[in-house]
């Protein structure tokens, strides 16, 4: 059997941040990686041109059972340190409003950086070889030894360290499938029911069918049974299936806990947010004097695009071939407040396969801060997606990934040799 000091299960964007600091700390590094190539999901992200972290950093940026904990552990390799390290590498930062992504904006160049270095240091990397499982180790007498034996496909090896980097279940064709919650399950840990995060949302069919293709700028407000859970506002995508663009994203993985909690979950639609109700009301109103043979369906034209409109007007119980001067009074307010406030029921979120992020997963009360090494299982460390820590859209993500796998990496490499 194969020793070696510090292994890497998964080389994705923890990973790969995690082999190249444990080898940086002087240490014999081996990566695992069961695609044909590592960071796969890296050339994914931000559409091919990666978002590697934001320069706006706050607490509500990192969602997690334990938000102070996940503040206090990415406040130790924070954004600049981020920034500095890829600079080190070659990557100089692109900013587009705060959104820092490499200079080329290209994805594959900060991959590349990666993987350079991780060469330059002598990490070994073995592609196609995926992880079966984690087993401690006894000598002949039975007894618990330091290290771990990990099992392959291909064989097994014998682990001063273990770094387990294998991601969450957000987007399994990039290679992140759980494995590493089966591979942690023998050391009964506590974790966070997870849920696909960053993704879109599900609405009654005939609904979707009429409005798809059209995009709108609104506020978006989460309420399951009744209660406010979150909001966000920006460009709204209406697509066949429901609603989907950046604030959907961002409320979603409240959608998916409260569905997965058997809540009523209901999405509110402002699509007029710079306009009350009586200015919405009163601008219909001069419309109609201005032209009353118009149809219903023309009353909104130039304020919110056609399909959508058309949603809206059926919603308030009119025919979109309805003369405007026959509209009631009241049926005109039924119409101004759907404008404001366009409720639907939320069916379901658009599932792992299309989701950016995991929400849930390891406690963070199981793991050292500083080290992101187990509490129950010392020698093994847990970075990125794994742990219940999911990042707004814009960075923050990855943010995690790298803050993690740093800390594992420096974390496991000051483990190597001590007894
Ligand atoms: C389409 C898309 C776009 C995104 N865009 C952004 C963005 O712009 N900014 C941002 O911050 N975040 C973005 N994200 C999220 C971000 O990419 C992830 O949160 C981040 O990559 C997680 O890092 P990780 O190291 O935990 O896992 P991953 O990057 O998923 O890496 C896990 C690795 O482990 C390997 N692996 C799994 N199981 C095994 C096993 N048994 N044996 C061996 N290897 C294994 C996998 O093949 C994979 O390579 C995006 C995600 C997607 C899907």
């Amino acid at each position: 059997m194969r020793s070696v000091e510090v292994l890497v299960v998964g080389a994705g964007a923890s990973g790969m941040m995690a082999a190249i600091a444990a080898a940086r700390g002087g240490c014999r590094v081996l990566a695992l990686e069961k695609k044909e190539r590592p960071g796969k999901k890296l050339l994914a992200t931000g559409n091919g041109r990666c978002n590697y972290t934001n320069e706006h950093q706050e607490p509500a940026c990192y969602r997690s059972q334990n938000p102070e904990r996940a503040w206090e552990i990415i406040r130790s390799f924070d954004e600049d340190r981020t920034v500095a390290w890829f600079r080190e590498i070659g990557i100089l930062p692109g900013s587009r409003q705060g959104y820092l992504y490499p200079a080329s904006f290209q994805a594959a160049s900060l991959l590349h950086a990666l993987e350079r270095e991780m060469d330059r240091l002598g990490v070994a990397l073995h592609r196609e070889e995926s992880v079966q499982g984690i087993e401690r180790r006894r000598n002949f007498k039975g007894t618990w030894e330091k290290g771990y034996v990990v099992v392959t496909d291909r064989g097994k090896y014998l682990a001063e360290q273990v770094i387990v980097s294998t991601g969450g279940m957000a987007s399994p064709a990039h290679g992140s499938t759980g494995d590493g919650y089966r591979f942690l399950e023998q050391f009964s840990l506590d974790m966070v029911p997870a849920y696909p995060a960053l993704c879109s949302m599900v609405t009654e069919k005939s609904m979707a069918e009429r409005w798809a293709g059209n995009r709108v700028q609104g506020k978006v407000s989460l309420l399951a049974d009744g209660k406010l859970l979150a909001g966000d506002q920006g460009e709204i995508q209406l697509v066949s299936r429901g609603i989907s663009g950046i604030p959907v994203f961002q409320v979603s993985r409240y959608a998916a806990c409260a569905l997965g909690e058997k809540r009523r979950v209901t999405l509110c639609l402002d699509s007029m947010p710079d306009w009350d109700q009586g200015q919405l009301l009163a601008e219909l109103n001069r419309r109609i004097r201005w032209n009353g043979s118009q149809s219903a369906g023309d009353l909104l034209e130039g304020m919110l695009p056609d399909r959508f409109s058309s949603v809206l007007i059926r919603q308030s119980g009119l025919s979109p071939s309805a003369r405007a001067e026959e509209i009631s009074e009241d049926a005109l307010e039924r119409l101004a407040g759907k404008m404001k406030n366009l409720a639907m029921d939320i069916l379901g979120v658009s599932g792992f396969e299309k989701a950016q992020t995991t929400a849930g997963g390891i406690s963070l009360e199981e793991i050292n801060p500083r080290t992101m090494e187990l509490l129950k299982a010392p020698g093994i460390y847990v970075t990125g997606e794994l742990l219940d820590v999911d990042g707004i859209c814009g960075g923050y993500n990855l943010q995690w990934a790298w803050t993690t796998g740093y800390l594992a990496g420096n974390g496991a490499a000051g483990q190597v040799g001590k007894k």
